[in-house]
């Protein structure tokens, strides 16, 4: 069944011109059939650059609408219209208005996983790759608001020296990682390396060795003589470290990491997404390129090595 589903959707993608991304949260079946599966930025580039007409999107509703701003001219399908971010959630336009009244001065980083009103409303967009690099090259002289994410935004005030202004929003599926769950897991792997994202909370990142973007951690795992490892993110990942690291072991430090958005996406609903193009996410012309000026600072700065 998986098989012929596999090939249904290969069939028809051709047909579509159709380019299949996923990101690194999606089930293994999902990853195993997407042309290219990474972390935010890495699929940001993606969008930005090939030359199907079509986009599938496997991720939740702020990465497709992301695709659709850089790459207007494209169809981009999300397969299940309700695979949202709760993170991108807390954080309205017309707060993030309220705020910027508070502090007129102030330049306006986003996160990525932010609507596509945040968006527009910002100077510039970051992922977790390359949030520090970011910052960092921002005037010293100026007021910095990073929202929403208040836990990425303390690692990288910790990580910059530069003092930010804080939204209290934060990932569920990270908050749900606790750091008894790291101790439990050093106990029963002590010579494991713990990775953890910059999402985490801080009791969580004071104990572990790396902190690191879904995409460094799959580099940082293929590079390391280290063999075991402690994993503090979404456990989808785990498929693409233990594919790529055919000797290694991975441990998901909480099995209750699990992103239930992410996890909407699925085989039949890619195929079902290619047969009747939807859903198709498009972003009113206005909110785009005002949106697509801080996404473009965003795709154009690497993270250091
Ligand atoms: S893992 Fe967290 S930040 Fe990522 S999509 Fe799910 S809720 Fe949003």
């Amino acid at each position: 069944m998986s098989a012929q589903l596999t090939e249904k959707i290969r069939k028809l993608k051709a047909e579509r011109n159709a380019v299949i991304l996923a990101h690194n949260y999606q089930t293994g079946d999902i990853q195993d059939l997407a042309d290219f599966t990474g972390d935010s930025l890495e699929l940001s580039r993606k969008a930005s650059q090939t030359d199907a007409d079509v986009i599938v999107f496997c991720g939740v509703r702020f990465m497709a609408e992301t695709a659709a701003i850089l790459a207007p001219e494209k169809i981009v399908l999300l397969p299940d219209k309700h695979a949202g971010c709760p993170l991108a959630d807390m954080i309205t336009a017309e707060q993030l208005r309220d705020l910027k009244r508070k502090h007129p001065a102030a330049l306006v980083v986003c996160y990525v996983n932010s609507s596509a009103e945040v968006k527009a409303q910002s100077d510039y967009c970051c992922t977790s790759a390359n949030a520090a690099e970011i910052v960092e090259g921002l005037p010293e002289d100026k007021e910095i608001i990073f929202v929403p994410d208040q836990h990425l935004g303390r690692f990288v005030g910790e990580k910059t020296g530069r003092n930010l202004i804080l939204w209290p929003g934060y990932c569920v599926t990270h908050a749900a990682i606790t750091q008894d769950d790291i101790k439990k897991a050093k106990t029963a792997f002590p010579d494991a390396v713990v990775m953890a994202h910059p999402e985490c909370t801080e009791p969580v990142k004071e104990i572990c060795d790396q902190i690191l973007s879904t995409g460094q951690m799959l580099k940082f795992a293929r590079q390391s003589e280290a063999r075991r490892f402690i994993v503090a993110t979404e456990t989808g990942i785990i498929h693409s470290l233990k594919k790529q690291n055919p000797g290694k072991e991975f441990f998901a430090a909480s099995e209750r990491a699990v992103c239930p958005n992410m996890k909407r996406i699925t085989m039949e609903k890619v195929l079902w997404s290619l047969e009747d193009m939807q859903y198709q996410i498009k972003v009113p012309e206005p909110v785009r390129t005002r949106a697509k000026t801080a996404l473009d600072r965003m795709v154009a700065i690497l993270p250091a090595k």
